[in-house]
């Protein structure tokens, strides 16, 4: 585990005992596509490639799914971090539209993998709710309702007095199937698992450590000295990019989790919907399948090397009590979890597809931004097409130098 991305005890990964171990690379291969990086993001794509009859490869330098996918709060949901009238500042409306359009299609893409491959990994479908107690940012969310509204998305409008809530709300908005919630490390397993069966294969405890470009070719070499030949290199090492480029991709911040133990009702918290507040930074919440309750937020800026022991205790308290008086008729709200991990934002709220400037064979799938996982969907079946020369123009949404001035 990455000292500096992951702190405390990650609830997905201990929930999960029985835990598969993949081999290391033990001799020279060659490949259609090396993926590296074994966390959720290389676990998509390595099913998307395979599916696709791709010969493909994934390097993981240490366990599956032990990185930033062994916190990540796991809410799925088409919107972005910021509302449409907020990216206007960075990006296009059309363009903020598509990419929630986009993320709709993410949705369905899981749902579709589900109904395939049975549901291993503990998904659900669910609303959502972007919601303020202040009078102050009441009409911000209308405005975004409305929006929403004339541009065909299923939306409800709540407020004071239709509140059915037991927490504080002067407006939210409500989107009818808007997102979903899984266990990421039985997700990016399931995936692998599906992939290997397929072709895919899969390497865990092999770090690479460097690339050599040839012209039709990249040699990837790993720590041991053995070597994958692959046509095309896919980085799907989430915030750590150093190897590959001195491209500094995202805003990094530090976000805390606390999950409490199972509950046994859940009074006020109708239909399990997934939460997140208007503040800056803000609060997510979601339920799990034990019955338990996540909350997580209280973002601060990503100092490398330096974990800040007391200033994390203070943050998981102040979750802990902005839950207990969220859900004031919910019993019994133990905490049994408390973790941070490493974040990375962008202005447009979106991550980064696609070839690298200098070395056309080497490829970017990363999924910064709140809505990573539902991107590095969109991301890998982009780039499947791009290996199948019928590029995507949507994939100009991700491209990896759309800030360079
Ligand atoms: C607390 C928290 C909450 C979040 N909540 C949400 C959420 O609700 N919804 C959402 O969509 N997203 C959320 N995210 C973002 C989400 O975690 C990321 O999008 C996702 O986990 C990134 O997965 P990944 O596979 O890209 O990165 P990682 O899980 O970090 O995986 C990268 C892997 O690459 C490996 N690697 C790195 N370098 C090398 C190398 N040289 N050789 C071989 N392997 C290497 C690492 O060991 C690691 O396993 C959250 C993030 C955090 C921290």
């Amino acid at each position: 585990m990455n000292i500096q991305y992951v702190q405390g005890t990650p609830f997905f990964t201990d929930i999960n005992k029985n835990k598969k171990q993949y081999p290391y690379l033990t001799e020279n291969i060659e490949t259609d596509v090396c993926i590296i990086g074994g966390g959720v993001t290389g676990a998509i794509a390595s099913y998307y490639f395979s599916k696709n009859n791709v010969k493909t490869v994934v390097l993981e330098k240490k366990r599956i799914a032990h990185l930033s996918t062994s916190v990540t709060t796991s809410l799925l949901q088409y919107e972005l971090d910021d509302k449409l009238s907020e990216l206007q500042e960075y990006t296009t409306l059309e363009n903020s539209l598509k990419a929630y359009n986009l993320g709709l299609k993410a949705l369905e893409e899981i749902e579709s993998f589900i109904n395939t491959y049975e549901n291993k990994c503990d998904y659900k479908k669910r609303d959502t709710l972007l919601y303020t107690a202040k009078n102050n940012e009441k009409n911000s969310i209308k405005i975004e309702y409305d929006l929403r509204k004339k541009n065909g998305f299923d939306v409800e409008y709540i407020d004071e007095n239709t509140n059915k809530f037991s927490f504080d709300l002067k407006s939210g908005l409500i989107s009818k199937n808007g997102g979903a919630e899984l266990d990421p490390y039985k997700y990016t397993n399931q995936l692998l698992d599906v992939s290997s069966d397929i072709g895919s294969k899969i390497y865990e405890n092999t770090e690479v450590i460097d690339l050599v470009h040839y012209e039709d070719y990249i040699d990837v070499v790993t720590e041991f000295g053995y070597k994958v030949k692959a046509k095309k290199v896919i980085v799907a090492t989430g915030y750590n990019t150093k190897l590959f480029t001195s491209r500094n991709f995202g805003t990094k911040t530090t976000t805390f989790n606390v999950v409490t133990k199972p509950v046994s009702n859940f009074d006020g918290w109708e239909d399990k919907i997934l939460i997140r507040d208007n503040c800056d930074p803000y609060n997510y919440l979601r339920t799990t399948m034990d019955n338990r309750l996540i909350i997580g937020g209280e973002d601060v800026s990503f100092i490398p090397d330096i974990f800040d022991e007391k200033l994390a205790n203070e943050k998981y308290d102040i979750l802990e009590c902005r839950l207990k008086s969220m859900f004031k008729y919910i019993d019994n709200i133990e905490i049994d979890f408390k973790y941070s991990g490493t974040f990375a934002s962008t202005p447009d709220n979106l991550g980064f597809v696609g070839p690298d400037n200098k070395h056309k064979n080497l490829w970017y799938l990363l999924g910064y931004g709140a809505n990573g996982i539902l991107f590095a969907i969109l991301g890998a079946m982009m780039l499947t097409q791009l290996y199948s020369c019928e590029p995507n123009k949507d994939m100009n949404l991700f491209k990896i130098d759309r800030f360079d001035k």
